[in-house]
């Protein structure tokens, strides 16, 4: 068994891309100063900045804004509930407990009471689950965080998220995703400044974290995530990982690095406002109102 760098006890974790192993207490302490350090590299937000964390009840989102609370950010929560079912209502009282727990402001958007439930709305429409999903959070974390007076949105994407997205858009050739997808994307024409402190850090580490800091989250997957193809990608980086330890994270930084500013376009096209709500739209209407109208057509 290995010892821990730090005081030669037992490791409870090695991680082999960092060459590291460290017992229990030493790993939480590397956990949040690796946090920390990548939120300064990145210059994501300091202690004057107020951030709202987007929470799902899953281990990244709870874990997330128990660190940031712990380094003394200000850093309140943000819960969208989306009425899939039990699952919604199960989560949703991890959140609430959660922020008793941190004794923390909690903001709870009902999508039922803004729109319909997730499963109503996707009943309507061609799209996928997901992708309503994704539309109907990007949407309220954005609004939310302007009407709240927050300036920063901070989200629990993981290492494992965003290189296995960056694998799938990269089989594709998707040119538009490379040139956008970076850990923080500074506020322009509408939008807040959105941030991912763990974008280095693997679902193994806060999932380790979660589980070592006693954070009740929800280990069920949401009903609709099995059609994820993200899931398959995920599987692969990491059979190329055991192979390779340290891949992943030299896939995502490389891209950072060298990819990134090569795809980035400089021509930020001036997004318009939405007519009706007033968020920013390429159309005249954002997308999250003409699902509304779909809905209630009699609205307009
Ligand atoms: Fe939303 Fe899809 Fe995630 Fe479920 S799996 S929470 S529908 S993005
Ligand atoms: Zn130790
Ligand atoms: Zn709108």
């Amino acid at each position: 068994m290995k010892k821990c760098r730090v005081c030669k006890r037992r490791a409870i974790v090695y991680m082999p891309h960092h060459r590291l192993a460290l017992c229990r207490e030493h790993f939480t302490e590397w956990f949040e100063n690796y946090t920390k350090k990548t939120i300064k590299e990145f210059r994501m937000f300091t202690k004057d900045d107020r951030i709202l964390v987007a929470v799902s009840g899953g281990k990244d989102s709870l874990a997330l804004w128990k660190v940031l609370r712990k380094l003394g950010y200000n850093a309140d929560g943000l819960y969208v509930h989306l009425g899939i079912g039990e699952y919604s209502e199960r989560s949703r009282e991890k959140v609430e407990k959660f922020a008793e727990s941190l004794d923390a402001r909690l903001i709870v958007v009902d999508l039922k009471e803004q729109l319909a439930e997730l499963p109503n709305i996707v009943g309507l429409t061609s799209r996928e689950a997901c992708s309503v999903c994704g539309l109907v959070k990007r949407y309220n974390f954005n609004k939310v965080a302007k009407e709240e007076g927050y300036n920063v949105v901070a989200t629990g994407h993981n290492l494992d998220d965003e290189a296995s997205a960056l694998l799938a858009n990269v089989l594709n050739w998707n040119e538009k995703y490379l040139g956008r997808k970076f850990p923080v994307l500074e506020e322009e024409g509408g939008f807040v400044r959105k941030v991912k402190p763990f974008c280095k850090l693997t679902e193994k580490e806060t999932a380790l974290y979660a589980l070592l800091e006693g954070i009740d989250f929800i280990e069920e997957e949401c009903p609709y995530s099995e059609d994820a193809t993200s899931v398959f990608y995920k599987e692969i980086l990491n059979k190329i990982e055991e192979r390779s330890p340290g891949t992943k994270l030299r896939f995502y930084l490389d891209y950072l690095r060298k990819v990134y500013p090569k795809f980035k376009t400089e021509d930020k096209k001036e997004l318009g406002r939405c007519k009706v709500c007033g968020e920013p739209t390429m159309g005249e209407v954002c997308g999250v109102c003409r699902l509304k109208e779909r809905l209630t057509p009699s609205a307009r």
